[in-house]
């Protein structure tokens, strides 16, 4: 019987609030205040204790509004220039082309040069095109596939 009871009482220390849409904004600079201007994650800690809707994007909007905490980062954010390595695990398992523009060098009819390029190995292929029609592109990329087969990925 005391086993079932402390379940219970668990149970009700996990009770979590839904905050209607008008005390959003209270709620969240209180957890700010209590967390002395906490970052995003404190914030979710904080927030997370006691109320079950509020989303990481309000309290990123709330951080990006508070002067305090803008003074206090002077470094500019640089977002987006992570780049993300992409994992390769065979060769022509993911196959790239490019087409590089030579028509300020052109040789003859010949005004691009086409890059073909295994990702893992780096092996790679010119071809010269005199266009960069997809018939034309199509047509080397055909010729380099029945060479040494076509890979998992093409981009
Ligand atoms: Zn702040």
């Amino acid at each position: 019987m005391r086993f079932r009871y402390e379940i219970l009482l668990c149970k009700h220390e996990l009770v979590l609030y839904y905050v209607t849409i008008e005390d959003t904004y209270d709620v969240i600079k209180r957890a700010h205040i209590a967390t002395s201007h906490g970052g995003r994650d404190r914030m979710i800690k904080e927030t997370a204790k006691k109320y079950a809707n509020i989303s990481r994007e309000a309290l990123e909007l709330f951080i990006s509004y508070c002067e305090e905490c803008q003074k206090k980062r002077k470094r500019p954010v640089t977002k987006g220039v992570v780049v993300q390595p992409i994992l390769t695990d065979g060769f022509s398992s993911r196959g790239q082309v490019d087409l590089n523009d030579m028509q300020s060098m052109a040789q003859g009819s010949y005004k691009w040069i086409m890059v073909y390029q295994d990702h893992l190995t780096k092996f790679c292929v010119l071809r010269p095109l005199s266009s960069k029609r997809a018939a034309e592109v199509a047509h080397h990329l055909t010729d380099i596939f029945l060479l040494f087969g076509p890979p998992y990925i093409l981009q």
